[in-house]
């Protein structure tokens, strides 16, 4: 008997697929292609738990599909520009060019380790010259087509960073990455102009069914498009005040207006009214408030008034106009109209500042009192004091008032979206160079396509500085106008590293590529991605930027594909002592140890085992040595039975009488669709579950050691096993089932079965559909005892998928929410009782 050593066999295989290139893939056009993608790290310096979670996830997938006959891409890269290399060479002295180096080769190395079948061939470093490059190149076509421009404009900064942030990097107002509070400064910036594509990229949320439903709603939510009007006030002096609201069905009851601080009126208004040092300071005050911050909810409104009246071109009506913090200068006009009656924020300032409250919408058949409404009515209803739009349902009228508004000319209907252009500008070292040369007389110079790529020096010494390195280092900023060849001066900011996120996925098809960015043969072959794994932190800024990106390479000729990820899975994360693993909480396990102690199969088996995909992972000492028991189960079944089996035929079909032998094949073949249904709908941990099962089957099977009497061929009548082809049978379809999951562990014992390993990883197993009738129980669920629900199920159905589907069901999941569940009770193929308080 040998022992199961994880490490040697491990190492051994590794070795064996690299020296064949086993996962080496070229564009085959016989064959269906699948490209299979899990977000690339960051290149940090070790892997973590989140890591191995995520790359086991992808390479169960991804061998699952090569064993279904699919022409697999499964590449692998680092997102290797970015602060923390910067940082490390600020607090320790190191080049962030080595640092960054040495880090990707130490986790690509872990990466091995872990077995993953990537094509390495591919890897992409986004620091590499060979890559920025290329970067460099669609800046310069974007800048032709209109699709980058500079401009001046208050931005979201971070003071620990020393650098500005996306809209969508800043958090509840702090920073995305380090968690200091954001300010607003003023700075010239590139953008890229996502906004052309606003509505296109929000329409085609409901084009991308493979999609999860919440990251879609939280990019539609940060598109933000609304459908609204413009109206045109007038302040008193006749200056003309345009305001966009989606709710024209309320025009009646604006109160007052308020305007964002940043408007150009807003001091201009109270200029020469006793109100203008008051508004003054007001302004000063909201300036160096975050953004984010202030257009939330529970933030406090504050406001100040300008000493000016506007006239509601409706009615007639005189109303004050109010500076407020709540009011941004991006959404709409950066002036709102204030319903108090029908809008919470708007009530509450009324309240506040002692404003009247005048109701224009009333629930049917009742009246409403301003005096002594508690909070505003924002339910739908009928229209009241609103002249000849009395008696109407609100929603009706919205677009009765728009037409009447456009028939006067005091306004008109339109689209608004949320989205703001990208501001890509770092001031930081430790990114892709942007390709453009200032000078006095030419003024914005792009640098010209031959003389591409604008490289990053790595010989300058990194310090905080407060504004790029670039820009102390001579050498680099130094140049002349391409234009006039007088002396001129570069662009010192840099790119902000999700550019470079943007469309690396692209660049994996043709990764050895140079005559251009990409080779659009090999990026049409294959894209779109057909399967993206990745966390869902990523739903609004790399996700949003990727699709767009896409798109502008669509223009510009290089991919036909118009989105680049057809199915999303984002994984849950991992969780140990309650909190989501990091080293600020020390909770960390480093999957090192977890190899050293346990072997690379135990550790996927493990984080695919514990949860499924979608879901958090609860981290367990024990989960892991349960693992890790499985796997020397399955070896000894192999070491010690199947091994000496080798002159037996296997066979998956059986049609004798024998009850037990009967309940083996038909058990081999329901494993089969089981584990298949299951992959395919990324239920791995049940997939596991069923394969347990299986193995548990086979151990039962052969204590039973049943003989059957053989004729010879002479004629003489023996007395042999009888269960050993189906036996055999069984051990092989789980050796198969299993090799997407542990792919070490299977091919050793495959091949001491005297199997050829190359033929392993080649061929999905079938099941014969006469074995897997499905015979349907009704099982009743009870929470506490008391009957809530029914539902059917398969017959002997497993107990964790038996749960898995009871906690879906609505009625059960009304039941139990924010209830603490003390223990499922389940009588097989009868009942499930939940326990909880
Ligand atoms: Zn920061
Ligand atoms: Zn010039």
């Amino acid at each position: 008997m040998k022992p199961y050593e994880p490490r040697a066999i491990e190492e051994k295989w590794q070795k064996t697929w690299e020296e064949q290139e086993s996962f080496h893939v070229e564009e085959d056009e016989k064959k269906e292609k699948y490209y299979l993608l899990e977000m690339f790290p960051y290149p940090s310096g070790r892997i973590h738990m989140g890591h191995v979670r995520n790359y086991s996830i992808g390479d169960v997938i991804a061998r699952y599909k090569r064993m279904r006959g699919l022409n697999v891409l499964h590449p692998m890269g680092w997102d290797a520009f970015g602060m923390p290399a910067e940082n490390a060479a600020i607090e320790r002295g190191i080049a962030p060019a080595k640092w960054t180096h040495d880090n990707i080769a130490y986790m690509r190395k872990q990466l091995k380790r872990l077995g993953f079948s990537y094509d390495w061939r591919r890897e992409i470093a986004t620091c590499d010259v060979d890559y920025y490059k290329w970067e460099q190149w669609i800046f310069l076509k974007m800048y032709e087509k209109g699709l980058a421009y500079r401009k001046s404009s208050p931005v979201n900064y971070c003071v620990r960073c020393q650098t500005v942030l996306a809209n969508e990097q800043v958090e509840d107002g702090t920073c995305w990455r380090c968690g200091e509070a954001v300010i607003q400064k003023e700075l010239t910036q590139w953008f890229f102009v996502i906004t052309k594509y606003a509505d296109e990229l929000y329409e085609y949320c409901d084009k991308l069914p493979g999609w999860p439903e919440k990251v879609l709603s939280m990019q539609k939510n940060w598109i933000g498009k609304s459908h609204g009007v413009e109206v045109d006030f007038t302040i008193e002096d006749g200056t003309p005040l345009t305001i966009f609201t989606t709710r024209p069905d309320t025009l009646y009851g604006v109160t007052f207006m308020v305007l964002a601080p940043e408007h150009p009126l807003s001091y201009e208004l109270a200029k020469g009214t006793p109100y203008e040092n008051e508004v003054r300071a007001f302004i000063e005050k909201v300036r160096k408030q975050d953004r984010t911050f202030r257009s939330e909810i529970n933030t406090a409104k504050e406001g100040v008034f300008t000493g000016k009246y506007a006239i509601n071109p409706l009615n007639n009506t005189r109303v004050p106009i109010y500076l407020g913090n709540f009011v941004l200068m991006e959404y709409g006009t950066g002036a709102i109209m204030a319903v108090p009656a029908h809008d919470q924020r708007d009530f509450e300032f009324a309240k506040e500042y002692g404003l009247p409250i005048v109701v224009t919408i009333a629930p049917e058949g009742k009246t409403l009192d301003p005096k002594t409404m508690e909070a505003a009515y924002v339910d739908d209803g009928i229209l009241v004091n609103s002249a000849h739009f009395n008696g109407m349902k609100n929603r009706e009228a919205i677009p009765k008032i728009i037409g009447y508004l456009e028939e006067k000319k005091l306004g008109r209907g339109t689209i608004n979206y949320r989205l703001k252009d990208w501001g890509i500008s770092r001031q930081r070292y430790w990114g892709a160079p942007i390709p453009v040369i200032y000078c006095d007389d030419c003024g914005i110079v792009p640098v010209p396509y031959e003389d591409l790529p604008v490289v990053l020096p790595t010989d300058l010494e990194v310090k905080m500085v407060g504004r790029s390195p670039l820009a102390e280092y001579k050498e680099f900023y130094e140049t002349v106008c391409p234009r006039c060849k007088k002396k001129a001066r570069r662009e010192t900011d840099t790119m902000d590293t999700f550019v470079e996120s943007s469309w690396y996925f692209l660049k994996y098809t043709c990764a050895d590529y140079d005559k251009g960015p990409l080779d659009k043969k090999r990026v049409d072959y294959w894209m779109p991605v057909d399967q993206y794994i990745g966390g869902i932190e990523h739903a609004v800024l790399h996700l949003l930027y990727s699709r767009f990106f896409n798109r502008v390479l669509k223009e510009l000729g290089l991919v036909d594909a118009r989105e680049p990820f057809e199915n999303l899975l984002t994984q849950g994360m991992v969780i140990k002592d309650g909190a989501k693993m990091s080293k600020s909480k020390g909770n960390v396990v480093d999957p090192d140890y977890l190899i050293e102690q346990y072997g690379a199969d135990t550790a996927r088996l493990f984080c695919l085992f514990a949860a499924p995909p979608e879901r958090d992972l609860d981290w367990s000492d024990k989960g892991v040595e349960g693992s890790f028991r499985f796997l020397q189960r399955v070896w000894r079944l192999v070491d010690e039975q199947a091994a000496s089996w080798n002159d037996v035929e296997a066979v998956l079909a059986y049609d004798g009488d024998d009850k037990d032998s009967k309940q083996l094949v038909h058990r081999i073949h329901k494993t089969i669709k089981k584990v298949t249904d299951d992959i395919d709908r990324f239920h791995l941990n049940t997939a596991i579950a069923s394969i347990m099962e299986l193995v548990n089957a086979v151990y039962k099977y052969i204590e039973q050691d049943k003989l059957v009497l053989k004729k010879k061929a002479d004629d003489e009548v023996v007395a042999v096993p009888m269960h050993l082809g189906f036996l055999k049978g069984a051990v092989e379809t789980v050796l198969t089932l299993l090799f997407p999951f542990v792919p070490h562990i299977v091919t050793e014992l495959w091949v001491s079965l005297g199997k050829d390993p190359a033929g392993l990883g080649a061929v999905w197993p079938r099941y014969k559909a006469e074995y897997v009738i499905e015979e349907k129980v009704t099982i009743a669920v009870q929470i506490n005892g008391k009957l809530r629900d029914t539902c059917e199920v398969e017959r002997d159905t497993e107990e964790a998928q038996l749960k898995e589907i009871v906690f879906d069901l609505e009625k059960i999941m009304k039941h139990v929410e924010g209830k603490e569940i003390k223990k499922t009770i389940i009588v097989p193929n009868k009942l499930v009782n939940i326990v909880c308080v």
